[in-house]
């Protein structure tokens, strides 16, 4: 790539962060199976241990199979550091590990993956941390969810369980009047959709899991730092601005400025909590962003061409995918995110209950199953699976109702996955 001209998104997606390997020549990265990496002598080791100089140590921390993945989705989402982690849940806990101490409280939407309410709620818990929620569309609710304890607020960009568009902008400016931090959860639109750095996101977490790696093949997950939250103006969060005992008292706000988050993450949170990813999972992800872009517009393409089909459908009684005009967030999916509102959508059948249960044991082309972002197209009837053991009230509030049949679009025939809902419906 030339110095003078800045690469575009598609360019990005195939190089950024890789180059030849310079040992070998190998041209696709190469998957460093490796737990260890030696010392040049005692001076290197010393100055690697002391943060002095970038370098290996233990994968648990780095490896240069894990370093180009980051650099890639740094790269593609506009930020100044990435960190690749075990899984989408692990880049979750590690960004909240650097920001909260024992009884911080941080906001975040309603509207969120069903196993990201469970982190919230439950384990977080146990480190001493809360959360409170917030209603998705209306940004008065984050400001009303406030308290002096508040540390951060968090929100999907593109929404679960789907087709609900978060108007970023307007939660970003709360959360700079309160002087936190804005992490964003980018995993339904991937930044070929949505960069959320640009509507004031200080934090990007990903499950790389869904359309990242794209190919139902490997869990991962990572955080962008995206080098906009001063943190030693703040001054309220003492891991990245008060001495680091672990370092011999280096700040990480200090020395690493603009990407000293990403540097705690990685040498505090990840050394101690331990969620790695493997060097083989890295590979695989990096091989599916290389085609993020193409496969991304042919899910939306596709996702919209079904959500179209299924809103003339006698069987059905509503759809929600905020491409199609009429929608509720049909505008804020025109101003966010204009390529696609995404493949993960929501529709209800007149059928009810009994109708999911018919239509997902139907499908043949559809898997069923509890996924999102495959190349496979994906079926789940939440209120007999992934909801069953909510109360009808609490269903209904989850947007996961006895009607409600969630879809994954993937990247066949758009004619094929019609005409396999098609002989499914029909015997709804
Ligand atoms: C899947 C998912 C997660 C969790 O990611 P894992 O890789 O499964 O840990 C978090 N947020 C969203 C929006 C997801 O879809």
């Amino acid at each position: 790539m030339s110095a003078e001209r800045k690469p575009g998104f598609n360019t990005l997606a195939i190089h950024a962060g890789a180059q030849p390997d310079p040992a070998t020549g190998a041209r696709a990265t190469p998957i460093y199976q490796t737990t260890s990496y030696v010392f040049e002598d005692v001076d290197h080791a010393a100055a690697l241990f002391n943060l002095e100089t970038f370098g290996n140590i233990y994968t648990r921390i780095t490896n240069p199979t894990q370093a180009v993945l980051e650099e890639r989705v740094a790269a593609l989402e506009g930020g100044t550091a990435g960190l690749a982690v075990a899984s989408g849940h692990a880049a979750q806990a590690l960004v909240f590990h650097v920001l909260l101490e024992p009884g911080d409280e941080f906001v975040a939407a309603r509207q969120l993956y069903g196993g990201s309410i469970n982190q919230f709620t439950q384990s977080f818990k146990k480190f001493g941390w809360s959360v409170r929620f917030a209603d998705t569309d209306d940004a008065g609710s984050f400001r009303a969810a406030l308290t002096p304890k508040t540390k951060a607020i968090f929100v999907e960009s593109i929404a679960n369980p789907g087709g609900i568009i978060t108007d970023i902008a307007a939660i970003s400016a709360v959360a700079k009047d309160a002087g936190v931090p804005l992490i964003v959860d980018n995993t339904l639109a991937t930044p070929y959709l949505i960069r959320p750095i640009q509507h004031g996101a200080d934090i990007i977490v990903h499950s790389l899991t869904k359309f990242l790696g794209g190919h139902g093949n490997s869990i991962g997950g990572a955080i962008v730092d995206c080098g906009t939250f001063d943190w030693l103006a703040s001054g309220r969060y003492p891991t990245l601005s008060e001495p680091s005992p672990s370092y011999h008292g280096i700040i990480f706000a200090e020395t690493f400025g603009n990407f000293g988050f990403a540097i705690a993450a990685r040498v505090f949170s990840l050394r101690d909590l331990g969620p790695a990813i493997s060097p083989f999972n890295a590979f695989l992800i990096l091989t599916g962003i290389e085609t993020l872009p193409l496969r991304m517009q042919r899910h939306c393409d596709n996702a919209l061409s079904v959500a179209e089909w299924l809103s003339g459908h006698e069987k059905v009684a509503w759809v929600n995918y905020a491409g199609l005009p009429g929608n509720k967030y049909y505008a804020l999916a025109r101003r966010y995110c204009p390529l696609g509102a995404g493949a993960v959508f929501t529709f209800g059948l007149k059928g009810g209950y009994e109708g999911g249960v018919r239509l997902v044991s139907n499908v043949r082309l559809f898997s069923h199953l509890a996924n999102i972002g495959d190349t496979r197209s994906l079926i789940i009837h939440p209120a007999s699976t992934t909801h069953r053991q909510l109360s009808d009230e609490q269903r209904a509030r989850a947007g996961a109702g006895p009607e409600v049949v969630r879809l994954s679009v993937g990247l066949e025939d758009v004619a094929d996955i019609i005409a396999d809902l098609d002989q499914a419906l029909a015997a709804v």
